[in-house]
């Protein structure tokens, strides 16, 4: 993949007041950390980006652990209960959505990764499908595209890799760490038929990055639908 804008200078954008800086951990207590996971499950299942107990949240507790919605739960009504503190490094246990991996490798190799969130959105899954051979959707000339943390215009190009789909997770994961090694400033990724995961410092830039792709993708999916 060729380098997009989000890597070099275009990601080394000032910060704006009441952002962490990028180069310092954004921990949370266990408590903090459910309340945050709650919090974005109720406004995602609300729109309809995780559909039929679909999609998976988790928040950095600190440099080694992760809390993460347990499988199998309504992200509409979640609780204390229905989230599962892992150790990022480890085996992960039985219950913690099968999805975990993917979450514990995004943590690993990037300690300003405060907040990840999958979706199984309706733009996500179609536009990821129709994009897959390509390998990447490149947005371009949006002006939402500045609400992706280091993009500064709607000049930006970025490009959003997407992943043929996969049963097995800690695969999927490895092959998504390789590319993410070409795409240093990259805030999100697509899988497939499947969904969208996307992450940021903090559980509020996660879904404003969320809300962002979700918006741009669905702007994909009209201007194919409408100039084909
Ligand atoms: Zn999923």
């Amino acid at each position: 993949m060729s380098p997009g804008p989000l890597s070099g200078k275009a990601h080394a954008r000032s910060i704006a007041p009441g952002e962490p800086r990028p180069d310092l951990l954004v921990e949370a207590t266990i408590a903090e950390a459910a309340a945050e996971i709650s919090a974005a499950g109720r406004d995602f299942a609300a729109r309809g980006w995780v559909a039929a107990t679909s999609g998976n949240f988790s928040r950095r507790i600190d440099a080694s652990r992760m809390a993460i919605t347990a499988s199998g739960r309504d992200k509409g009504v979640l609780t204390a209960d229905d989230i599962v503190v892992v150790d990022i490094e480890a085996k992960l246990p039985e219950g913690v959505s099968a999805e975990a991996p993917l979450h514990a490798s995004l943590y690993r190799r990037d300690a300003a990764i405060g907040a990840v969130l999958h979706v199984h959105s309706i733009a996500a899954t179609l536009v990821s499908q129709r994009f897959e051979a390509a390998g990447e959707v490149v947005l371009e000339g949006y002006e939402m595209l500045k609400a992706l943390s280091g993009i500064a215009t709607h000049e930006a190009r970025v490009e959003v890799p997407v992943f043929a789909n996969d049963q097995d997770i800690p695969w999927l994961a490895a092959r998504v760490e390789a590319r993410l090694e070409d795409a240093p400033g990259c805030v999100g990724y697509l899988i497939a038929g499947h969904g969208l995961y996307a992450w940021g410092r903090t559980m509020a830039e996660a879904r404003r990055h969320v809300e962002a792709f979700d918006f741009l993708l669905t702007c994909e999916l009209e201007k194919g639908r409408r100039f084909p």
